[in-house]
């Protein structure tokens, strides 16, 4: 099963994509991330698109381009991935169309949690990301503590684009650019709309019915097959 979890910045995919590479043994690509990892590690790659990410701009759809080509020419990743933050526009959407066609893969549902601009810069401006084990948490909304998190508060960190003016950029950025691909999949039938602003456990409940919903037409089209 192939997902992608889409959004706004703020949204809660980055949470959601954590519960469901946790319990159906996927693996979570979020091109955020990677991006990011080049920044901290100061590769020539990291020091070309920092001023980019720091802006709220989205990075070069070659960039992305060959970051997804490595991770799905790779067997392990196959039909088990949720794509958190990819594709970002439709020139991406369709070039990865055309890789999981040459990989011989699907994207099995496209999840799109929606949440309004004030809600999103409250939540972002409050987020909190533990570098030593990727848990989120917001320290106005749901702060870490003793019970539900087992490291050490001083690996939680401050996002670089988590300022005020690059969420309000982002946001625009999302409208603009990634809220087009929206029709795009839902005329392919596979878009599920979700109240992204309900508790991050209902949330999770609701995703977990379209999942099952989806692997149980899968089954029956393998009976009849
Ligand atoms: P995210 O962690 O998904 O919010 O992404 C943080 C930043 O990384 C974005 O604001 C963009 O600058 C960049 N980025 C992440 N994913 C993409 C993508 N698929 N295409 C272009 N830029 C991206």
């Amino acid at each position: 099963m192939n997902i992608i979890l889409f959004g706004p910045p703020g949204a809660g995919k980055g949470t959601q994509a954590n519960n469901l590479i946790k319990n159906y043994n996927l693996f979570k690509v979020s091109t955020g991330d990677l991006l990011r990892n080049e920044v901290k590690n100061r590769t020539a790659l990291g020091v070309k698109i920092e001023s980019v990410i720091n802006k709220g701009s989205l990075v070069s759809d070659g960039i992305i381009n060959d970051l997804i080509t490595k991770i799905l020419s790779d067997s392990k990743f196959a039909n088990r991935i949720v794509f958190d933050g990819y594709p970002r526009n439709l020139n991406q959407t369709k070039a990865l169309e055309q890789l999981m066609n040459k990989y011989n893969q699907k994207i099995s549902c496209v999840l799109s949690l929606e949440v309004e601009k004030e809600i999103v810069i409250k939540r972002i401006l409050g987020r909190q990301i533990c570098s030593k084990c990727g848990l989120i948490f917001n320290e106005y909304f749901s702060p870490s503590n003793n019970k539900n998190h087992k490291c050490d508060s001083k690996f939680l960190q401050k996002r670089s684009d988590d300022s005020e003016k690059t969420v309000k950029d982002r946001f625009d950025t999302y409208l603009e650019k990634t809220l087009p691909i929206l029709n795009f999949y839902k005329k392919q039938n596979l878009l599920h709309q979700i109240n992204g602003s309900a508790k991050i456990t209902d949330i999770y409940k609701e995703i977990q019915g379209i999942i099952t919903s989806i692997e149980t037409w899968l089954y029956r089209l393998c009976l009849y097959n």
